[in-house]
């Protein structure tokens, strides 16, 4: 049996420390909030377990539209300008990753995790109730050159497994009876039946205490990480508020916050965060049953238990979070327009913004690190609670 310490106690660093403890590790979980995903980008997410649409972010399509994204003449996407050189490094290495061939090899690559990752949560789903449900997803086109782009990806997917169905915007109503008044809008979308939805909120809550009770797994809540000390190129201690944990192996799962510890020891991370946003108002009977994304306003809808969350939008440029009450009115007009009767948007919105750690690729990086002992699974971006359980396999087994 091993020590090993996971920074974060996000999805990614709460399946980790589940992987690494089901391997009989002794596992000690540090996070700066006072219980798990309190502070970081798994609060309040799209709740989506999006196995077959792991479309990569850099594309063709989006450099096609950054003249419009760059004059904010996009509601879903803002670039936000920033003299920062590590913004401009990364968005060149972005830029790099946006021609066809890189941008189907990214997708191809994150829809491999994406299937082992829905393996995993099918097991753990016995043991961790997280309101767990089949829903399908349905993604909306409105443009028929996306639905073209759409239909070629969609055949490659197709050979690595992905079950996906292009329909008419009659199948989509037939499928999902609460589109009816919005299918005038879409010219066509794209139907996903495996795909799940879950609150990895709850998840990491209930985790939590199967991890205490049936793994012996420790949690130092309310400890921030200030940075990382090496010696001879090895991990020697993790240093926080609290004092120094010394240490031989330990995991970088901060999320959005890995790039700056992680420069405490040398290492240089290209991750940048992607603000978003979401709202969460109390269902109706009219409420979509399963997951929908309007895929030109970047705004997905999912029943959450008695809820429905509306998550999305994509701000890049800033280092931090800023509650923006103009993008809560985008989401809520957006919610009003499609689903006008599936939430009671009269009652608290509970409004919430997170950030998403982007890689150029899309793809998290997993694996060791240069300082031996440190290993990293970090920079999920859009789809963290995916692949979460994928990852986690992934980097125990290379642990072990
Ligand atoms: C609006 C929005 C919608 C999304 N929708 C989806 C979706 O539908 N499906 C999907 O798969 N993904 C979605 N994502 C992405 C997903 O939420 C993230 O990829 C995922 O939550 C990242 O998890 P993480 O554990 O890496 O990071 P986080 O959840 O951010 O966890 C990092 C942890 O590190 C801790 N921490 C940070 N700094 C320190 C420090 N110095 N010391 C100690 N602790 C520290 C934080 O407290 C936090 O608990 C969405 C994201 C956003 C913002």
């Amino acid at each position: 049996m091993r020590e090993v310490f996971v920074m974060g106690a996000g999805v990614v660093g709460m399946t980790t420390a589940y992987a690494l403890a089901c391997r009989g590790h002794a596992v000690t979980v540090i996070d700066v909030g006072t219980a798990p995903a309190e502070r970081g980008a798994s609060f309040g997410n799209g709740a989506q377990l999006s196995y077959a649409f792991t479309d990569a972010l850099a594309s063709p399509s989006l450099v096609a539209n950054l003249p419009k994204y760059l004059l904010g003449r996009d509601p879903a996407f803002r670039l936000i300008p920033t003299l920062s050189p590590e913004f401009w490094a990364w968005s060149l290495r972005f830029l790099a990753n946006a021609s066809k061939a890189s941008f189907e090899r990214n997708t191809i690559e994150v829809l491999k995790l994406a299937m082992e990752s829905r393996r995993g949560f099918t097991n753990l789903s016995r043991k961790v109730d997280f309101d767990h449900r089949s829903t399908g997803k349905i993604n909306l086109y409105s443009s028929p050159e996306a639905l073209r782009n759409v239909e070629a990806l969609t055949r490659l997917k197709n050979k690595y497994g992905a079950e996906q169905l292009i329909l008419t915007p009659n199948e989509a109503i037939e499928r999902e009876p609460a589109l009816a008044g919005y299918g005038h809008a879409f010219v066509g979308a794209l139907w996903s039946p495996f795909d799940e939805a879950g609150d990895s909120w709850l998840f990491c809550q209930n985790l939590h205490r199967l991890l205490q009770s049936d793994y012996g797994v420790k949690f130092r809540f309310d400890t921030e990480i200030n940075s990382l000390k090496t010696r001879n190129g090895k991990l020697n201690a993790i240093v926080t508020n609290a004092g120094e944990f010394q240490c031989e192996r330990a995991v970088m799962a901060l999320g959005v916050w890995s790039a700056a510890i992680a420069k405490s020891s040398g290492i240089r991370l290209p991750i940048w965060p992607m603000q978003g946003y979401s709202l969460t108002v109390p269902a109706t009977r009219m409420a979509p049953s399963s997951s929908i994304t309007d895929t030109a306003r970047k705004v997905v809808f999912c029943k959450i238990g008695d809820k429905l969350r509306i998550a999305g939008l994509a701000d890049i440029g800033n280092r931090r979070a800023h509650f923006r009450p103009d993008r809560f009115q985008t989401l809520l007009e957006t919610a009003r327009r499609i689903f006008p009767e599936a939430g009671d948007y009269n009652a608290e919105l509970n409004a919430w913004t997170g950030l998403r750690p982007m890689t150029p690729n899309s793809q998290p990086i997993v694996g060791a690190s240069k300082v031996a002992g440190l290993f990293l699974n970090c920079g999920h971006g859009s789809l963290g609670w995916t692949l979460c359980m994928a990852t986690a396999a992934r980097l125990a087994a290379i642990i072990n």
